[in-house]
């Protein structure tokens, strides 16, 4: 009875699972896949260059999305998602992220190159920011010229991809750099400002009034004995001081 009813229940769970699974996930990988497309057709007007590769990259995951209509259930899913995989994979996944990649690096270069700091961060810096800007000159005109098939754009964008992250990683060094320079060379001032205030609080203390341990008269900072009572100062820290008196 009990295992019944385990029976049945684990069949609802799967017959509702794969329902869901199902509609959920051609839907999905459908709109992935036309946000996938326009993202391509998108490289090719910013990349003309590479417009050759990309077509040659959108018929052959074409091919494999149209076998997908021939399909049902998981089988649909399955090669719809490889359908997305084809078309986004390699040099077309790198081609994406570039624009993000080359932009930080620009940010990052105009950071370098106006950094403030002593002289030889100044230096690193500038060195750093002309390397950034060749790197990414480099990267231009190797997009601009392109490649003619797959093959060709995915040794180009290797290059390109290992160009920008080694410019932007010579530039954070230097940023870094410099930053540490900085909250060391703040350590020091706010160390010198303490000891200036201390040297201030001692002075201060020299001149400072005393008051009388008799009395409570107060009394001149170079007052000897008190003005009122002339007790002597040197009593009025311990009042009932016997241990001097004894
Ligand atoms: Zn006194």
């Amino acid at each position: 009875m009990r295992s019944l009813t385990r029976g049945l229940f684990n069949l609802v769970i799967a017959a509702a699972l794969v329902l869901g699974a199902c509609s959920k996930s051609v839907e999905g990988e459908t709109k992935k896949w036309t946000a996938n497309t326009t993202k391509v057709s998108e490289l090719e007007a910013q990349y003309p260059g590479l417009k050759p590769a990309l077509e040659a990259r959108k018929a052959s995951a074409q091919k494999i999305y149209d076998d997908a209509a021939k399909l049902d259930g998981d089988a649909k899913i399955e090669k719809l998602a490889e359908a997305n995989r084809a078309l986004m994979t390699g040099f077309v996944d790198d081609l994406d992220d570039l624009d993000d990649k080359m932009k930080r690096l620009r940010e990052a270069r105009v950071e370098a190159a106006s950094m403030a700091g002593d002289e030889s961060s100044r230096l690193g810096a500038k060195v750093a920011a002309v390397d950034a800007e060749k790197a990414l000159e480099r990267a231009e005109a190797a997009l601009k010229t392109g490649a003619s098939d797959e093959a060709s754009a995915a040794a180009v964008l290797k290059k390109v991809v290992s160009d920008i992250d080694t410019a932007q990683t010579a530039v954070n060094k230097v940023i870094s750099a410099d930053q540490a320079k900085k909250s060391a060379a703040d350590a020091e001032k706010k160390a010198a400002e303490a000891k200036v205030d201390d040297a201030k609080a001692a002075d201060e203390a020299k001149v400072a009034p005393w008051k009388c341990g008799y009395c409570d008269a107060e009394n001149p900072h170079d007052a000897g004995n008190c003005n009122s009572c002339g007790a002597p100062r040197s009593g009025d820290k311990k009042p009932e001081g016997d241990a001097e008196k004894k």
